[in-house]
């Protein structure tokens, strides 16, 4: 099959395999060159491990720090006639460089909020690893089937107190306009903690434990995003940012339960990037494209993997300590806010409009690193060739 991108909004609808297969090797590249990272985890399970800061978060792991990984996301495979996620595909690929590199990968495809996947995940920890070092918790989703009481709950991306009117860039017309976004009702709130907010990440840690299979000294990170005041109302003060202040609480409470193994939780601030995650927040995709010629301009930029090297290398496992700010949290998103760049971006979204938009704004940066996502405009990759979308995610193709 030929592939080409389908975009609808701020979603693609197609992906690349061999596309996607170049993205992550791309990525495994950037690891690799920076050379292992020393006193890294060897056992790592990355909940929400096939696209953005998840899948960065398992190349960090395995390619710099040699460590065996189990993956958990929720994709759909590819048939004869219709292609996959691009987050299938990522797998397929990440678990075919971890094999020829003599790496362990084991994933699973499904709902990471239930139990049964918290169960299955457990029994394969011990059949093939005993225990794991590093928990990575890395989900980004609109909804949750609560696992107990069988509710489904939704998040919704929405100031909270009062109406919310800023600048907004539409990515598919490239006209910078104006959005209106109502305020949440109390149980949009709510719904919006129960699905982002840090109760699944607690289950996960305690059934881990419960089970035994966490290890002496483990680790376990969730990230967070703060970001820049023009997106405080629709982000660190909307209903996300609720969720979010939930996770550092679930962060606080997993300190104490962990503290008898010697662990450690911690919540990484990263920085603002094009994900399918972000791609859907109003607002940040205009201050993303603005973020990026700033940051590319002053040789600071970072994409997911660069991010997840750093937090690995530096923070988490580095020799010096993961230097958090005063809540505790790591931030890797450091860069982006120094004074400098905030006061360029500050400066700039006051003047953009749609007119000035490419001058002042990185949309060609935002509008390539969106369909990398989805395994298009790779270098390397012959986009006029046929590809399989049948590609398999080996682990998964044998468990069947
Ligand atoms: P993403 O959409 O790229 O990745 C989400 C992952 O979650 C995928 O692997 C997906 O398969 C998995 N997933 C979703 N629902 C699932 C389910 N029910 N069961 C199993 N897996 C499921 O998102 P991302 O942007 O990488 O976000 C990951 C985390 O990073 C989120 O907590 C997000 O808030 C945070 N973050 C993102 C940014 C950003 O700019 N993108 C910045 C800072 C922090």
């Amino acid at each position: 099959m030929i592939v080409e991108p389908k975009i609808r909004g701020f979603i693609c609808t197609t992906s690349h395999p061999d596309g996607c297969a170049k993205h992550v090797a791309d990525q495994i590249a950037v690891v690799k060159e920076r050379g292992p990272i020393e006193n890294g985890p060897k056992r790592v399970l990355v909940i929400g491990s096939s696209t953005g800061y998840g899948l960065s978060s398992r190349i960090a792991a395995a390619f710099g720090c040699g460590a065996s990984t189990i993956g958990v996301f929720f994709e759909k495979e590819g048939s004869e006639r219709r292609t996959g996620t691009a987050g299938w595909y990522n797998s397929a690929a990440f678990e075919k460089e971890a094999k020829d590199a003599g790496l362990y990968a084991r994933s699973f495809n499904g709902d990471a909020y239930s139990d049964e996947m918290k169960a299955t995940v457990i029994e394969a920890i011990k059949a093939d690893l005993g225990q794991v070092d590093c928990v990575v918790y890395s989900l980004a989703s609109p909804r949750r089937n609560h696992p107990r009481n069988g509710e489904t709950y939704k998040s919704v991306l929405k100031p909270i107190g009062q109406t919310y009117t800023n600048k907004n860039l539409n990515t598919t017309t490239q006209v910078v306009d104006e959005v209106t976004i109502e305020p949440a009702n109390q149980d949009e709130i709510d719904q919006t903690i129960a699905v982002m907010g840090g109760e699944d990440w607690e289950m996960w840690m305690d059934a881990l434990k419960d089970a035994g299979v966490l290890a002496e000294g483990v680790k376990t990170v969730a990230y967070s995003y703060i970001g820049p005041e023009v997106t405080w109302p629709i982000y660190t003060n909307g209903t996300i940012g609720a969720a979010k202040e939930d996770l550092e609480k679930s962060q606080r409470a997993l300190d104490e339960k962990l503290a008898d193994l010697g662990g450690k939780a911690w919540v990484s601030v990263n920085k603002a990037l094009v994900t399918q995650a972000s791609s859907a927040i109003p607002v940040v995709p205009l201050y993303i494209s603005l973020l990026y010629k700033v940051m590319k301009a002053k040789g600071t930029h970072e994409d997911t993997i660069e991010q997840m090297d750093r937090l690995f290398r530096d923070r988490l496992y580095g020799k010096a300590d993961p230097q958090p700010d005063e809540a505790g949290r790591i931030r890797v998103d450091d860069w982006e806010m120094t004074d400098d760049v905030q006061a360029a971006v500050d400066k700039v979204w006051n003047e953009v409009n749609t007119e000035n938009l490419k001058e002042l704004a990185d949309v060609e940066g935002y509008e390539s690193s969106f369909l990398r996502l989805f395994g298009f405009g790779l270098e390397g990759v012959d986009y006029s060739a046929d590809t399989d979308p049948a590609t398999p995610v080996p682990s998964l193709e044998s468990a069947d």
